[in-house]
């Protein structure tokens, strides 16, 4: 086994190698980025080496620093995750004549799956089902368009040497087919430099389910079983699950020995995806009637590995790691067992209100589920990112993967929906409660799969609110109230919130979700009940308000007789209510009149949100007048002076600049 390694990656596909590595006794070496610098795959690893600028062609692009970095720091292998180098054979050869393991597949194979019609050539040669089609070496185009006509539209054109799902075209009709080709090699000419193309049939109503495969260099090869990733959007994937639903015995050792004779095809050694197109003849209630079709093999470890890991228990890191070293593969085919269903959901910033636009900006609040970290159990996150982070545009928008394991495929889906219900992030959009809508729809959960879900679904899946505003707004003017109470202390006549000893006293609030505004009337009544009233007219709300702060921060609320356990975060004028049912949104104008306040309680100053502290203005020792700038703080993007509560001397400063801080946490300590 190696010694040491370099990870060239970053985000959460590094942290999970050097988790691996960690587990196993194996030294690691990060690469980053200037944007990476304070970067949690760092901290991950046992050494870093900086390779350059932000953008990924300025660092985690540049073979010769990764290569430079590998020989200073000692490493023998290069693990090159997923994305940038990982299927670059030219990075995998040059590692070799460095004298360095490229822990993945021989250049040869990396080449050999690189063009689409190539490898079609050599799936067909090793008697793996392909799509009806056309893979050619001749491109007349009355060729192309008799071979359209034979195999029957809809038809799809795609580039040879395409990707990521562009260079596609669709087309209906044989008339339409000349134009289509046209367009689809002008592009593929701007795009790939090469306008090779082939044509296949359009499968409809598809399921996309993949093959993990594993080599060794003794030739031994196994199949670990199948994915479905046929939830996808924009042509990528958002959730993948293992077993696939339906899948029958037979099918599976059928596909899986279809993998592993492409893999052998190509001589492959280490962690390989072959990706089918499964064609449902018979709908979505007969699986024995699925037909599958070859469309690519992806040479490297994929996004979705960990569902794999949770259904089989074993590391698929682990195994790359001893298979890269000369090491056989730990298991064979008849050790190898599916136990249980896992589901994983990808966790990405972006707006899926918005076309799934990517978003950046800053993880103000990021808390996950309890889980069992790395450890392969019942809920994992791998993340390479922590509270306080920024997502950049630099780089991949993913911010976290859920998994979840459980006996059943519906013992999954309800840990799934629970584990998303605990995930808060506030400070950027993201695709959470998109998920939960997705999870917790009847396609999905009935398992009606295929690549259209989403689109097809559409009406139940966007703009819904599971929430209902009434309980996100009386958690909302709880939160407020509670922050006033434990502001002010217990004594009734320092209290802001309209205590009075005589008479009913009222307090009026305008929340917006989305477009719409809606008012909040308060009301004191004589015996210190509170009385709340939410929205007007006939669809107003009325009923008694109480609440109990709960010991993880978060507050029961009990509102016209009915219980929520809420969350909620505020961030500029925006209040974040969480709950199990789901999660809202709210503004308010000014919502915590202290938020850009400094909490003081008996000269310890904390921070009134989560960020960077950018300066100090004081050192210990200093004197400080009332109203003193102290320090000044950096949350989403915006500076905050801290000044000094009253007159003293600073005793101590208890972060450096540069330090990332929780909420809540002591800055520094004033003697007064
Ligand atoms: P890329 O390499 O650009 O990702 P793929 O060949 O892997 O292209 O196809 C991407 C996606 O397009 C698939 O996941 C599937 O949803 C759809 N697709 C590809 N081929 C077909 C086909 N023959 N019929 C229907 N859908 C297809």
């Amino acid at each position: 086994m190696f010694k040491k390694i370099l990870i060239a990656n970053r985000g959460e596909i590094a942290c999970r190698v050097a988790a691996s590595a960690r587990r196993m006794g194996v030294r690691t070496v990060a690469v980053y980025s200037d944007a990476d610098a304070g970067a949690k795959h760092v901290q991950a690893c046992d050494e870093a080496v900086h390779i350059g600028g932000s953008a990924p062609k300025d660092s985690y692009l540049r073979w010769e620093r990764i290569l430079e970095a590998a020989q200073a720091t000692g490493a023998e292998a290069v693990h090159p995750g997923y994305g940038f180098l990982s299927e670059n054979e030219d990075f995998a050869q040059a590692c070799a004549d460095a004298g360095l393991v490229f822990i993945g597949p021989p250049p040869s194979a990396i080449r050999a799956m690189g063009l689409k019609a190539a490898s079609k050539q050599l799936m067909e040669k090793a008697g793996v089902p392909l799509v009806p089609g056309y893979h050619g070496a001749d491109q007349d185009p009355q060729l192309l368009q008799r071979e359209a006509d034979r195999i029957g539209y809809p038809v799809l054109i795609k580039a040879s040497a395409g990707g990521g799902g562009k260079g596609m075209r669709l087309v209906e009709r044989s008339e339409d087919f000349a134009a289509a080709l046209a367009s689809c090699q002008r592009e593929a000419i701007n795009s790939f430099g090469d306008d090779a193309v082939l044509v296949e049939k359009y499968v409809l109503r598809p399921r996309h389910i993949e093959i993990q495969v594993f080599g060794d260099t003794q030739g031994n090869c196994v199949y670990l079983f199948e994915r479905d990733c046929s939830v996808q959007r924009r042509h990528q994937k958002v959730l993948e699950e293992a077993p696939a639903p339906g899948m029958t015995h037979a099918l599976r050792q059928k596909m899986g020995e279809a993998a592993v004779a492409a893999a052998r095809a190509v001589n492959y050694v280490g962690a390989g995806t072959v990706e089918f197109i499964v064609e449902q003849p018979g709908g979505y209630d007969q699986p024995e009637a699925m037909k599958f079709y070859f469309m690519e093999m992806n040479t490297r470890l994929q996004v979705e590995h960990p569902v794999t890991e949770a259904i089989t228990g074993e590391d698929l890191v682990a195994w790359q790691l001893r298979v890269a070293s000369g090491l056989p593969l730990p298991k064979r085919q008849d050790e190898l067992r599916i136990i249980g269903h896992a589901i994983e959901a990808r966790i990405c910033a972006e707006n899926p209100d918005n076309g799934f636009l990517p978003a950046t900006g800053s993880l103000h609040v990021y808390r996950k589920p309890e889980c069992t970290s790395f450890e392969i159990g019942d809920v994992r996150v791998d993340d390479g990112v922590r509270e306080g982070d920024a997502i950049s545009p630099f780089y991949d928008s993913m911010i976290a993967k859920l998994i979840v394991r459980g006996d059943t495929r519906e013992q999954a889906l309800a840990r799934l929906d629970a584990a998303l219900a605990a995930t808060r992030i506030v400070g950027l959009s993201t695709n959470v409660q998109f998920l939960r809508h997705v999870v917790g729809s009847s396609a999905f959960a009935a398992a009606r799969l295929d690549t259209a879900l989403i689109e097809r679904e559409k009406p139940v899946l966007f703009q819904q609110q599971r929430l209902p505003l009434a309980q996100a707004v009386a958690a909302a003017v709880a939160q407020v109230l509670q922050g006033e109470r434990t502001q002010e202390g217990a004594d009734p006549f320092s209290r802001r919130d309209g205590w009075r000893s005589h008479g009913v006293a009222e307090r009026r609030w305008d929340f917006q979700r989305g477009e719409s505004s809606t008012a909040a009337r308060l009301r004191y009544l004589h015996d210190g009940a509170l009385q709340l009233c939410v929205g007007d007219g006939e669809a107003a709300v009325q009923g008694l308000l109480d609440w109990q702060p709960r010991a993880d921060g978060g507050l029961e609320v009990q509102f016209g007789g009915q219980r929520l356990r809420a969350q909620v975060h505020g961030l500029g004028e925006q209040l974040h209510v969480f709950a199990p049912q789901g999660a809202a949104v709210l503004g308010l104008a000014d919502p915590l009149a202290h938020a850009g306040d400094v909490h003081s309680e008996g000269g310890r100053l904390t921070a009134p949100m989560p960020g960077k502290v950018v300066s100090f203005a004081v050192k210990a020792g200093d004197k400080v007048a009332k109203g003193q700038p102290l320090a000044v703080m950096e949350a989403m993007k915006m500076e905050h002076t801290i000044a000094a509560p009253g007159d003293g001397v600073v005793a101590e400063l208890l972060y450096a600049p540069g330090d990332q801080v929780a909420e809540g946490a002591e800055l520094l300590r004033i003697q007064t």
